[in-house]
């Protein structure tokens, strides 16, 4: 199983890192060609405007494309916006490949970056999260189901209000922290189960 990670900018090596740890196999990904032989694919956080200008045309159609045809992908932060539907605040493309609104750096100057504990489904309880200039989801499709939510200053249950923070459609996963940046690999295990899941 070759799980590649978008390789442009942003949070590249951190991803490999914990793929390597969780003994499986990380691939840089470009350009288009790279994406011939992976099974499932991250979006790192990073700038998404920065990514988006960055991706050249046939990268940009074949990932959309092989997202849309159910390649298990995982989009954190400017991942998340970049496979939004549709964003508030963005100027880069969109890859369209779940249905969701976004807005960027929707936390606001105050707590641009924090971390905290959700409760996530199916994955667990207190799993510690990292926040840098976020997003959260402002609106979800009818297909898209949401996993986290998150409360500035309250109590955040994946049942009770709260900001929808992370959400699932299909093979499409997306969070607006990086879980790729504390000891606690539970998110990237979930999404390995549904790459193998996949294949
Ligand atoms: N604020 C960034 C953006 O809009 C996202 C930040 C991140 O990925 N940590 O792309």
């Amino acid at each position: 199983m070759r799980i590649g990670v978008l390789a442009l900018q942003g949070a590249v090596r951190e991803h490999l890192a914990v793929i390597n740890h969780l003994e499986k196999e990380g691939s840089i990904v470009k350009k288009a060609a790279d994406l011939d032989r992976i099974d499932g694919l991250i979006l790192p956080g990073g700038e998404s405007t920065a990514i988006s200008w960055l991706m050249d045309e046939e990268l940009e159609h074949r990932l959309g494309l092989l997202a849309r045809e159910g390649l298990p992908v995982f989009g954190t932060c400017a991942g998340m916006i970049l496979l939004a539907d549709q964003v508030e605040g963005g100027n880069g493309r969109q890859l369209s490949a779940i249905d969701i609104t976004v807005r960027r750096n929707a936390f606001g100057r105050q707590i641009e970056s924090f971390e905290t504990k959700l409760a996530i489904t199916g994955i667990g309880s207190d799993v510690p999260v990292v926040f840098i200039r976020a997003p959260y989801i402002t609106r979800v499709g009818d297909g898209v189901q949401i996993l986290a939510r998150y409360m500035p200053n309250g109590k955040a249950t994946s049942s009770s209000l709260g900001f929808p923070v992370m959400a699932k459609e299909k093979n499409v996963l997306v969070s607006s922290f990086h879980p790729e940046l504390t000891d606690d690999l539970r998110i990237h295990r979930y999404f390995l189960a549904m790459v193998e899941a996949a294949n």
